[in-house]
């Protein structure tokens, strides 16, 4: 059941968002990224097919909110919601990580309500309507979680580059990252329709 809620996440993430680090590395090269001078480019458009290709972006997304989530009664959320916060209570216990599990706490609080708040009317167009927010949203939780475990690790490690680099990252996800979902979690929850109410010759 954990891995039927996580399997939209673990094929859709890394399409959209690792898809960008090939966009900053043409960014990192300046002009010659955009040129063939360097590979940057190629690998970019190589990896653009990962959002297409074995369940687009958007089917990936209908099957998390509009299946996954709701199979026996929401088991499968429930199941990554302890695994998570397992790991929030270990974080919790050492001062430099307490804040972030409590930023991850209430990202998986916010996930759950809009779950709900999403499903509040019955109606799969209304719930379904912002089923690519919700998939980025429930993929950033799901990444600030793994960014909180490998933060455990790091912490009690020997003092390296190594460390203080995942210690980084981790807080760059929480502070730059994971407040995004606020916004993509705010239109799954008003269940906003602006872009299933347009008639297709508005476009
Ligand atoms: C390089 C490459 C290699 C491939 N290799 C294979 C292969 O080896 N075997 C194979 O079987 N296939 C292969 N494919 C096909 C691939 O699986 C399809 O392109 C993919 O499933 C998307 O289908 P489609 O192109 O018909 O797009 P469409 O289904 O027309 O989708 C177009 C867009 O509309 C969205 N969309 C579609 N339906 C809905 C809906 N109901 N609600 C909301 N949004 C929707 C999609 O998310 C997408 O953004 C390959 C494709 C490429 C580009």
């Amino acid at each position: 059941m954990l891995l039927e809620v996580l399997t939209p996440i673990a094929k859709s993430w890394p399409s959209e968002w690792c898809l960008e680090a090939n966009s900053l590395a043409i960014q990192v090269h300046g002009g010659y990224g955009y040129t063939r001078d360097f590979p940057v480019e190629q690998y970019w458009r190589d990896n653009r097919l990962n959002m297409i290709h074995e369940g687009t972006h958007g089917i990936q997304a209908m099957d998390l909110l509009g299946r996954k989530v709701l199979m026996e009664e929401g088991k499968g959320l429930q199941l990554l919601g302890a695994r998570m916060q397992a790991t929030m209570a270990r974080a919790s216990r050492e001062p430099a990580l307490a804040d972030h599990a409590k930023a991850l706490g209430q990202a998986l609080t916010d996930v759950g309500a809009a779950t709900q708040a999403a499903w509040a009317t019955g109606n799969p167009t209304d719930a379904l309507a912002n089923a690519v927010p919700y998939l980025q949203a429930c993929g950033h939780t799901v990444l600030a979680w793994i960014w909180l475990d490998v933060a455990l690790t790091a912490h009690a490690a020997p003092d390296t580059p190594a460390r203080t680099g995942r210690l980084a990252a981790m807080r760059f996800f929480f502070h730059y990252e994971l407040p995004k979902i606020g916004a993509w979690l705010r239109v799954v929850s008003q269940r906003d329709t602006t872009c299933a109410d347009l008639a297709e010759d508005a476009f």
